[in-house]
């Protein structure tokens, strides 16, 4: 293992090496808020207000607040506690909320989990699929147009970020101008992307440090056609808790289990297997749904090998997230986990939350 100082803001250290991607072979004790669905609570839909009045219980403390589940780029508009909020979570420590992925959905569940803009400074994308990306104009825009409003705010990534960000900028140019010369809204705050860079080598590199926390990160295979897809290591200060977020990946990622290794939380992506022919049947173009099948099997992780990796990695919780290929009850994914977690003796808690959930730290 291997820490690398943060570089310039735009481009965050390393040189991008040619070459291909590689699939990865392979303490305190975490207490659920109200509103987490953990081993033996799940598959209850509770409305929207309950959930967003439990999250509101936790306020002030540090936690993951779970904004979106649905992973994939399609939409669907499934009821609670099916998930249908595109991907997106948030880490609350020392009052910052710090996001790890934006989708399309992100910025309306910042508002009904009561976080506020304001607290929002920093933005981790894992990769550049859709669903975990573009609800980034949506945030930039719209945090600065609601109260209490967004102060500078930085969108940290693989390659490309910085260019996307300056997208944002750009494409809405007309818009912000029009809204800095009336409507009571004041300048446009700052937005400002960073590239992460880390060697095709691998290794863990340092992405960013405030007063807060420090968070690092390493490439996870996430299937031959994603050249960069990170996880992140959140480690909180004031705490010494430990939060990892695999973003998109096939289990088991030996870099992943690393950069794991002894969390407090693991929270991993979670595809059930059982369910990809479903999906893949019905497509009609057999050479898509033969794509479809081959990204799936090959890129996502299926929940029954996750509790295997963080037996590896020492994990001490398991959250599952990114619940594909269809939506389900976060229950289902809770009782697969807990049956391979029988299998490979894996004695860690295991938490299946639903959209707006609370996991305290
Ligand atoms: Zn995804
Ligand atoms: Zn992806």
């Amino acid at each position: 293992m291997c820490d690398t100082p943060t570089g310039t803001p735009e481009d965050v250290t390393g040189a991008a090496a040619p070459g291909t991607s590689r699939r990865h072979l392979l303490q305190s004790a975490l207490t659920a808020g109200r509103a987490a669905l953990a081993v033996g609570a799940l598959g209850t839909a509770r409305p929207a207000a309950a959930r967003a009045a439990a999250t509101g219980t936790a306020a002030g403390g540090d936690r993951i607040v779970v904004l979106g589940l649905d992973g994939g780029p399609k939409i669907n508009t499934a009821a609670p506690p099916l998930p249908s909020a595109k991907p997106a979570l948030a880490l609350v420590a020392g009052g910052s909320t710090y996001l790890v992925d934006c989708g399309l959905d992100t910025t309306r569940q910042l508002v009904r989990a009561g976080l506020s803009f304001a607290d929002v400074h920093d933005v981790l994308l894992t990769h550049h699929h859709l669903d975990h990306t573009s609800g980034l104009p949506g945030l930039a825009l719209h945090s600065w147009t609601t109260t209490p409003a967004r102060g500078d705010l930085r969108v940290w990534g693989p390659p490309s970020t910085s260019r996307q960000v300056k997208g944002v900028k750009a494409a809405f140019g007309e818009e912000v101008d029009l809204f800095e010369s009336g409507g009571g809204f004041g300048a446009f705050p700052g937005l400002r992307g960073h590239d992460v860079t880390i060697p095709r080598r691998g290794g863990i590199q340092r992405v960013l440090e405030d007063g807060n926390v420090v968070v690092h990160a390493t490439r996870v295979f996430h299937g031959p056609e994603v050249e960069d897809a990170y996880a992140y290591r959140f480690t909180v200060k004031r705490t010494g808790k430990v939060v990892v977020f695999s973003g998109d990946t096939a289990a088991p990622d030996a870099a992943l289990i690393e950069l794991a290794h002894g969390c407090d939380v693991l929270v991993h992506e979670a595809q059930d297997n059982d369910n990809v022919e479903k999906i893949v049947a019905s497509i009609p173009d057999r050479a898509q749904a033969a794509a479809l099948r081959t990204h799936l099997l090959e890129s996502h992780s299926n929940v029954a090998d996750l509790p295997g990796v963080a037996r590896a990695a020492e994990a001490r919780t398991l959250v599952l997230s990114h619940y594909t290929p269809l939506p389900q009850p976060p229950s289902v994914y809770l009782a697969k986990a807990r049956a391979a977690a029988e299998r490979v003796g894996y004695r860690g808690r295991i938490v299946a939350p639903a959209e707006l959930d609370v996991i305290a730290l």
